[in-house]
């Protein structure tokens, strides 16, 4: 049985008064409610020392991003090891929004990934086509190959403990879902066409696969119920005490 993760992605939003509040709800609400799946949050780099200081128990922080480079001469960018320092250990890694602003390569992401691993932090590993690639059919090679460079360097041993986000550019943001059976099938193919061949059938399904792009609390249930969807990056709905607790309820 897969635990199934709700992850919010708080991309570059709320100050850190917004941010607090937000944080003691979640933090509240997972103690007292003690959900069978992982909840993860994202918040900007400067939130996330706090908001591990309020989560206490079962929720995790993570970072949005993080560099490849070990340490050193690199101006603004923020390492494994230092984010290890301070008590994260997850990051998601090669967003669809640091691929199209930040230019982010697909080999690029595979050393983000290969690094976090080094350094003892567990990815959230982003993939997804653009609505130009589905409607021409090519969505299923867009993510593999995607996935197939970004997951090159890495053990089965560790893959296990990676997690990987579908997430369709054209449902980012846009209140556009991709249908239950629209994601199922990509997860599916994800597990079986590209997971399966690269680290065996066991580590294939011992992967949680979240789903991301507008995801809500009315979608959430309908999309978490699909057999290889193992819970949700979620951006704006995370950013809402009400909607972000609901959709944790949905992955019960
Ligand atoms: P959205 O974003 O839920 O606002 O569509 C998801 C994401 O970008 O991770």
């Amino acid at each position: 049985m897969r635990r199934k993760i709700v992850a919010g992605n708080w991309k570059m939003n709320l100050s850190w008064d917004e941010a607090k509040s937000l944080l003691l709800g979640i933090n509240n609400f997972v103690n007292r409610h003690k959900p069978e799946s992982k909840v993860i949050v994202c918040p900007p780099f400067p939130f996330l020392d706090r908001a591990n200081d309020i989560f206490i128990g079962h929720a995790s922080v993570g970072a949005q991003n993080i560099s490849e480079f070990e340490n050193g001469a690199y101006t603004g960018e923020i390492s494994g090891s230092i984010l290890n320092s301070i008590g994260v250990h997850y990051t998601i890694v090669g967003h669809s929004e640091r691929r199209k602003y930040f230019h982010e390569t697909n080999e690029q992401i595979g050393e983000k990934v290969a690094m976090a691993i080094k350094k003892g932090i567990k990815t959230i590993v982003c993939c997804g086509e653009t609505g130009e690639e589905r409607e021409s059919g090519n969505q299923n090679n867009v993510v593999k190959e995607q996935l197939d460079v970004a997951l090159k360097n890495i053990s089965p041993e560790d893959m296990v403990r990676q997690i990987i986000a579908y997430e369709p550019v054209w449902a980012i943001g846009t209140g556009q879902t991709a249908s239950p059976s629209q994601a199922q099938e990509m997860h599916a193919f994800i597990r079986n066409e590209v997971l399966e061949p690269l680290f065996g059938a066991d580590v294939a399904n011992e992967v949680r696969i979240l789903y991301g792009g507008s995801v809500n609390s009315g979608n959430a249930d309908d999309l978490f119920s699909q057999p290889d969807i193992d819970g949700g990056l979620i951006g704006g709905a995370s950013l809402k005490l009400d909607d972000f607790t609901s959709i944790i309820h949905a992955a019960e």
